[in-house]
């Protein structure tokens, strides 16, 4: 850090502001987590340097012997640790990997059956803004309007209106688990993969809190920086009958090189991911978004499908007569960082929102349980109703510090 400080004093200075920033507020962001010093320690390293096109053996450049063992140690984590046929650790982010699948299993003009966005699917399921739903036929599936949650036989109907080639599940707003085998059944009745985008919650099938999706999918697609609490990045785990194509269709086909600094801070995650205190860590996450979630209803606000199974809960404001952004500004006002949500069948437009989404893994990381979720909640509730907090917010994340070292020091 003292050579960024000399170098590029803005650069450092930025670097500082946003750990100040991490350390002075409640984090939020259900897609977000504090990743551990050892993964920051990868993240900043020479292996940055090295071009290795190919997988390891295979490489289309010399000297990758070391940056080999990196990836290696990271493929076998990943399979020990999901108990997957294969791994692929390249993709260099979450929609990467998505876009990997797609290349691997169809050709433009596929029919695609996934959660449709406003009711917490992501872009890259379908999106008329991003390659998925230019490239493809994309069909959306609800939420159900009783009970806002998966209705697997209006999943089946349109699987077997449409015949879609591939099936996704997974989301970035959904609350409850999914019942994969469910979802693998309709994928058999109509002769289409399964691919899960398992972004959000594959920390917690990690950390054996939730159940896994690798038994029933043809190709599992995620993130490394959620729950999961690795290096900003994605990854692909899928049978070993595809593992050619999807190698392909990462390398060469919609990437170059890899990134070997961030394969070998995936490595290191997995690694943390497989010890018994990440089971301990990803059971927590869970808890704590229940209580979350509770405390949040207390308040008046209402939890979209009455709860949550996982990592986040999303919450309809409508009963407190203000909007997802408005709420979004007031909680950032007094150092809750969170963000404006879509609701199931929202009445307002995206950029307003009717609710928030708020998410668990940051402050668990921070050692937060039960009691500082409570304490959250009851913060949200006063900031909502235009009460000044951040002096309160200050006082809880001084007892529970993100990265408790020295600023001279900074990760
Ligand atoms: N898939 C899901 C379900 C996500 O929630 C996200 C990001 O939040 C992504 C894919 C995309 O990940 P990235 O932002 O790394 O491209």
């Amino acid at each position: 850090f003292q050579a960024l400080r000399e170098t590029d004093p803005e650069i450092a200075d930025v670097v500082v502001d946003e750990l100040q920033r991490l350390r002075g507020g409640v984090q939020l962001i259900a897609s977000e987590n504090f990743t551990s010093p050892a993964v920051l320690a990868a993240l900043g390293s020479t292996l940055t340097n090295k071009y290795a096109e190919g997988y390891p053996g295979r490489r289309y450049y010399g000297g990758c012997r070391e940056v080999d063992r990196a990836e290696e140690l990271g493929i076998e984590r990943a399979k020990a640790l999901f108990g997957a046929e294969h791994a692929n650790l390249q993709p260099h982010s979450g929609a990467s990997a998505n876009l990997a699948a797609y290349a691997a299993l169809l050709m433009p003009g596929d029919t695609v059956l996934a959660m449709e966005l406003p009711h917490g699917g992501h872009l890259t399921h379908g999106s008329k803004v991003n390659f998925s739903g230019k490239w493809f036929n994309t069909v959306g599936y609800p939420v159900s309007k009783e009970d806002e949650l998966i209705d697997y036989d209006e999943v089946r109907d349109l699987a077997l209106t449409h015949r879609p080639k591939m099936i996704i599940c997974g989301a970035t707003a959904y609350p409850r688990l999914i019942d994969f085998a469910r979802f693998r059944q309709i994928a058999d009745e109509v002769g289409a993969y399964l691919m899960v985008d398992a972004a959000h919650f594959i920390g917690l099938v990690a950390g054996r809190a939730i159940p896994s999706p690798v038994p029933h999918a043809d190709v599992v697609c995620f993130t490394t920086h959620k729950v999961l609490r690795g290096p900003r990045g994605g990854m692909i785990l899928c049978k070993e009958s595809l593992a050619q194509r999807i190698d392909k269709a990462v390398f060469p086909f919609t990437q170059g090189g890899p990134l070997m600094h961030v394969v070998a801070a995936k490595a290191v995650a997995l690694k943390e991911a497989a010890q018994p205190a990440f089971a301990d860590y990803a059971r927590q996450v869970v808890a704590n978004a229940r209580e979350l979630a509770a405390g949040l209803a207390a308040e008046g606000m209402r939890p979209v499908s009455g709860g949550t199974d996982t990592h986040l809960a999303l919450i309809d404001l409508r009963g407190l007569g203000i909007t997802g952004r408005e709420a979004e500004e007031r909680c950032d006002a007094n150092g809750i960082t969170l963000n404006k949500n879509a609701i199931p069948y929202d009445p307002e437009k995206p950029m307003t929102a009717s609710g928030i989404r708020v998410g668990t893994p940051s402050v668990t990381t921070q050692g937060m349980r039960e009691p500082e979720m409570r304490e959250i909640a009851s913060l949200i509730g006063a900031a909502l109703r235009g009460e000044k907090v951040a002096d309160r917010v200050t006082e809880l994340v001084t007892r529970f510090p993100a990265y408790p070292v020295p600023l001279t020091a900074a990760p």
